[in-house]
C-alpha cells in the first residue's frame, strides 16, 4: 500500500470535525471535504487543506475516512458523481466511521474490493464530548490486516477494537445502540414507578446506583429526568435512525426484537411530539405523558 503520508477525511459535522482537528493536533496531514462550506472553511482554517470532492480527497490521500450521517450519504460520497471510487486504486483504505446499516458497509466493501482498495468500517459511541477528548470507544470490522495499517491513526480519536470482519463494526454499534436505548426506556419506566408510588426517585436511583442496576445510562440519563435537562448529548432523530438499521437488519435475518420495537415507538412518539432534536434521555418525557406523572425533583 502506499505510504500514509496524507489521510482524507469527508464529513465534518458535530462528530467529523472534531475527529479531523485532533488529526490535525497529532501532526497528521489532512485533506477535507463536506457539502457544508462553513464546517469545511473551519477545519481548513485549523490547518487542512481544502478539498473539492470525495474523488479528489481519494486521488490526494492513501487512507480516506468518512464521518457522514446514514447510508444514503455514505452510498453517495463512495458510488455517486465525483466519488471515491472514482479514484479508488489498490492499496487504498476507507474506513467509514459513519453509523449505517451492516449490508450497505458489505455493498460498499465489494465494490472498493473491485477496484484492487480496501474497507473498514468503524463506527464510534460516545457523542460530542468524547469527539473533542479522544476517547471514542471505536469498533472495527473489516480485514484485520487493514486494521493493523490504520490502528494508529484510529487510536489519535480514541480506543479502536477490532471485532470481525466487514460490517460487524456496524453490528456492534448496533447492539450498542439497542442496549442504550433499552436501557434509559429502563430508567424512566422504573422511576416513574417510584414517582407513581410516592417515593422520590432521586432517592431510589442514589440506592440502586450502586447496585447490579447501576449504569452509564441510569447515571447520565436519570439526574437528566430528575432535572428536565434534554439538551443533547445524542439526539432522538439519531437514535430513531440507529433503530431503523437495527430493524432492518434484524428483519433480515428474521431476528425477533420486541424490546426495540417497543422503544423505536416510543421515540416516534417523542418526534411526532417535536421532541425529535432532544437527548435520547428524554425518554422520560415519554413515561411522564404516558402516566400524567413527573419525574422532576
Ligand atoms: P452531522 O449531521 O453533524 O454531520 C454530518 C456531516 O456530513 C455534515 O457536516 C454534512 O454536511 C456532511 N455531509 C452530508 N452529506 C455529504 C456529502 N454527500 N458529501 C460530503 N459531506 C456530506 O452528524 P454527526 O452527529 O457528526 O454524526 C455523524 C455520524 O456519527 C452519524 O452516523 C451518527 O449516527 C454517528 N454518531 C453520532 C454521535 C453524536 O453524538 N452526534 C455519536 C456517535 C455516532
Amino acid at each position: 500500500m502506499e505510504k500514509i503520508d496524507k489521510i482524507g477525511f469527508i464529513g465534518l459535522g458535530i462528530m467529523g470535525k472534531p475527529m479531523a482537528k485532533n488529526l490535525l493536533k497529532a501532526g497528521k496531514s489532512l485533506v477535507v471535504f463536506d457539502v457544508v462550506d462553513s464546517a469545511l472553511s473551519e477545519v481548513v482554517a485549523a490547518g487542512a487543506e481544502r478539498g473539492t470532492s470525495p474523488a479528489a480527497v481519494a486521488a490526494a490521500a492513501p487512507l480516506v475516512l468518512t464521518m457522514l450521517p446514514n447510508s444514503p450519504h455514505v452510498r453517495e460520497v463512495v458510488c455517486g458523481k465525483d466519488g471515491i471510487l472514482s479514484s479508488a486504486r489498490p492499496g487504498q483504505i476507507l474506513v467509514d466511521m459513519s453509523s449505517i446499516a451492516p449490508l450497505v458497509s458489505r455493498e460498499l466493501c465489494a465494490l472498493l474490493e473491485a477496484k484492487g482498495a480496501d474497507m473498514l468500517d468503524a463506527p464510534v459511541s460516545g457523542g460530542q464530548e468524547k469527539a473533542e477528548n479522544g476517547t471514542l470507544a471505536i469498533m472495527v470490522g473489516g480485514k484485520e490486516e487493514i486494521y493493523g495499517k490504520v490502528k494508529d491513526v484510529l487510536d489519535l480519536m480514541g480506543k479502536s477494537n477490532y471485532v470481525a470482519g466487514i460490517g460487524a463494526g456496524q453490528i456492534a454499534k448496533l447492539v450498542n445502540q439497542t442496549l442504550v436505548g433499552i436501557n434509559i426506556a429502563a430508567v424512566a419506566e422504573g422511576m416513574s414507578l417510584a414517582r407513581k408510588a410516592g417515593v422520590d426517585p432521586e432517592k431510589v436511583f442514589n440506592a440502586v446506583r450502586g447496585g447490579l442496576a447501576g449504569s452509564q445510562c441510569l447515571e447520565d440519563k436519570a439526574p437528566r429526568m430528575f432535572e428536565g435537562r434534554y439538551n443533547p448529548g445524542f439526539r432522538i432523530n439519531l437514535h430513531i435512525k440507529d433503530l431503523s438499521n437495527v430493524q432492518e437488519t434484524s428483519r433480515a435475518l428474521h431476528l425477533s426484537m420486541p424490546l426495540v420495537a417497543q422503544v423505536m415507538e416510543m421515540m416516534q412518539n417523542l418526534a411526532a411530539d417535536g421532541h425529535e432534536t432532544l437527548d435520547h434521555g428524554a425518554l422520560g418525557l415519554f413515561y411522564e405523558k404516558l402516566n400524567n406523572i413527573s419525574l422532576k425533583k
